[in-house]
């Protein structure tokens, strides 16, 4: 690990005017960490913001917000999302182990990086983490890549489960700086490759996530999220579902659906939206609607079953939210 000088933020300002300076801030540091310690991110100042007021979940009629420095395992554990948000609190519980739930902020968990081996590997090239110095995944070993948002630049996964339920949810993230607060769509916030996949998202040099606005949504309770992996914990997405159902009798009258696991960011499947509208809740509707989830993909030498598994996943989240209707 290189060395490097660390600080603690004694405001938001100071935060904001170190990173605009280059430094790295460290909340849960467990992306960070790790990263520095494999010479993946090599910053000279690190500062620690850990004392900001960047605290607090409050569900009410506005809808739910969640302080940035919020731990993971905490708000999956809190009753108001347990109970209200059922799509955010399963999509925590399976991200990660308990330990680093533990740690994990709400904000870092948002602004990870992708998992991809390559990346994470400074013997190798990657376009990510190198411009310019090619994407050994393209020919390489890919099970674990993306399908659906590719460039010839990168084909990496975007590894936030929390993400995939935000998108969802239509959640916004507030990002700060010396400017002032603006809000963002989580769904505009994440950057396709392209041609250059080294910009994930819209966090600009010298701004702050502060905290994630869900919007109300009296349906979110009826929502859930399935993850399928290669092992039962500690284990990224192949395919994930998030999922949200309003149910009048016995038919669906909106629907929020959004994939992970198989997009270069959190993919919202607005085409399955709208094949669900108008249904009735039976599995026909589920297979009917799902088909069309990875509409667009591109599958590489190793990843082709992805395209059935998402479909497949989208299904088992669909009839698990119907159990519930009809319980
Ligand atoms: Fe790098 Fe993206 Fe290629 Fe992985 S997929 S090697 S992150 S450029």
């Amino acid at each position: 690990m290189h060395a490097f000088d660390f600080t603690v933020a004694a405001s938001a300002d100071d935060a904001v005017d170190r990173a605009a300076g280059g430094a790295a801030l460290l909340a849960g540091g467990t992306t960070l960490v790790d990263l520095m310690k494999l010479d993946v991110l090599t910053p000279r100042q690190v500062v620690d913001i850990n004392a900001l007021p960047l605290r607090g979940i409050a569900a009410g009629r506005h809808g739910l917000r969640i302080g940035a420095l919020e731990r993971m395992s905490d708000v999956a554990a809190h009753p108001d999302v347990a109970a209200g948000y059922p799509v955010i609190a399963r999509a925590l519980v399976q991200s990660a182990s308990p330990q680093l739930r533990n740690m994990a902020s709400i904000g870092g968990n948002l602004l990870q990086r992708t998992r991809c081996g390559y990346f994470r590997d400074v013997h190798t090239p990657c376009n990510k983490r190198e411009p310019g110095s090619g994407c050994p995944a393209q020919a390489g070993e890919n099970r674990g890549h993306a399908v659906l948002g590719t460039s010839t630049s990168c084909v990496a996964t975007h590894a936030s489960d929390l993400a995939v339920a935000l998108v969802a949810l239509d959640a916004w993230v507030r990002l700060y700086s010396r400017a002032g607060d603006r809000l963002v769509r989580l769904v505009d916030f994440y950057r396709l490759p392209g041609d250059t996949p080294q910009l994930e998202n819209q966090l600009q040099q010298g701004e702050l996530l502060t905290e994630v606005v869900v919007p109300a949504l009296h349906w979110s309770t009826r929502s859930t999220y399935v993850k399928v992996r290669d092992r039962a914990s500690y284990e990224f997405a192949l395919a994930s579902a998030a999922v949200a159902l309003d149910v009048r009798g016995r038919r669906i009258r909106q629907a929020r659906v959004a994939a992970g696991g198989v997009g270069t960011v959190p993919w919202r499947l607005r085409a399955v939206e709208r094949a669900l509208r108008g249904r009735p809740l039976v599995p026909e509707s589920f297979e009917a609607a799902a088909r069309s989830a990875a509409d667009g993909a591109r599958p590489l030498a190793h990843n082709g079953f992805k395209v059935a598994l998402v479909q497949r996943t989208i299904v088992r989240a669909l009839t698990e939210v119907a159990r519930g209707v009809t319980a």
